[in-house]
């Protein structure tokens, strides 16, 4: 029997898909919350799940070890979506990508053309992409979590995180000095899946498609 293995992360991204799936008539069979299982069965004999770190659903899709994926527009940036087919907006895990930098530091000076800055991230490719189209040179630091703590401790000048409503930065004295984009989640699909699995994968985007557009 065909069946269809899809990749999501724990926590948000699982939460907010929940609705989707239910509207497809998809149910968990436990919740990774809970369960330490990696592979999550679902109601339905030819569905699973498999619970994957964010930055990894792309990587898990773009190899067809998972046939579709849910990960944000800023994990599918900076890992270029070779392999990938779709990039269908669910409007969820919305936020913002931004650049902060403590209160007081002048961002409009540092960003002229010609300027330099140090830049803090674990969105190496985007940021640098960002800050090459405003004609900066950009020293990039790579981290891979508590960007807020770099500028505060001189490890760099400014971040490009995610955002969403501020209190984080706020709460250590940072500032939000450039929105970069908003970001939302994309249903990803493989390429191969998408021609070999079309019975069963298509009209789940069909569900995902009306559910997420609220048609
Ligand atoms: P971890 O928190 O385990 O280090 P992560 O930060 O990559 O991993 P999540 O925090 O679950 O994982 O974020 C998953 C996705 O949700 C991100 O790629 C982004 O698209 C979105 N996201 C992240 N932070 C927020 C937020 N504060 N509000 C809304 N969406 C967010
Ligand atoms: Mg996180």
């Amino acid at each position: 029997m065909t069946s269809i293995t899809l990749a999501l992360s724990k926590g948000r991204i699982f939460e907010e898909t929940l609705p989707l799936l239910a509207a497809a008539g998809i149910v968990p069979a436990e919740n990774p919350e809970c369960s330490r299982k990696l592979i999550i069965g679902t109601n339905l004999d030819d569905v699973r799940l498999v619970i994957v770190r964010a930055a990894d659903t792309p990587t898990y899709v773009q190899y067809g070890a998972a046939d579709l994926g849910i990960a944000g527009k800023d994990v599918l940036l900076e890992h270029g979506g070779a392999g990938l087919y779709q990039q269908l907006d669910l409007n969820i895990a919305r936020c913002r990508l931004c650049v902060a930098t403590r209160k007081g530091f002048d961002y409009a000076t540092a960003v002229r053309p010609g300027g330099r800055i140090r830049v803090a991230t674990k969105y190496i490719n985007t940021a640098k992409a960002h800050f090459a189209s405003k004609g900066m040179y950009v020293d990039l630091i790579k981290l891979y979590g508590s960007m807020e703590l770099a500028p505060l401790v001189g490890l760099s000048d400014a971040i490009v995180d995610l955002v969403s409503t501020g209190g984080t930065l706020r709460a250590n004295g940072l500032e939000e000095v450039e929105e970069i984009m908003p970001i939302s989640s994309r249903l990803i699909v493989n390429q191969a899946a998408l021609k070999l699995k079309r019975d069963l994968i298509k009209p789940l985007l069909d569900v995902f498609q009306r559910t997420a557009t609220g048609i």
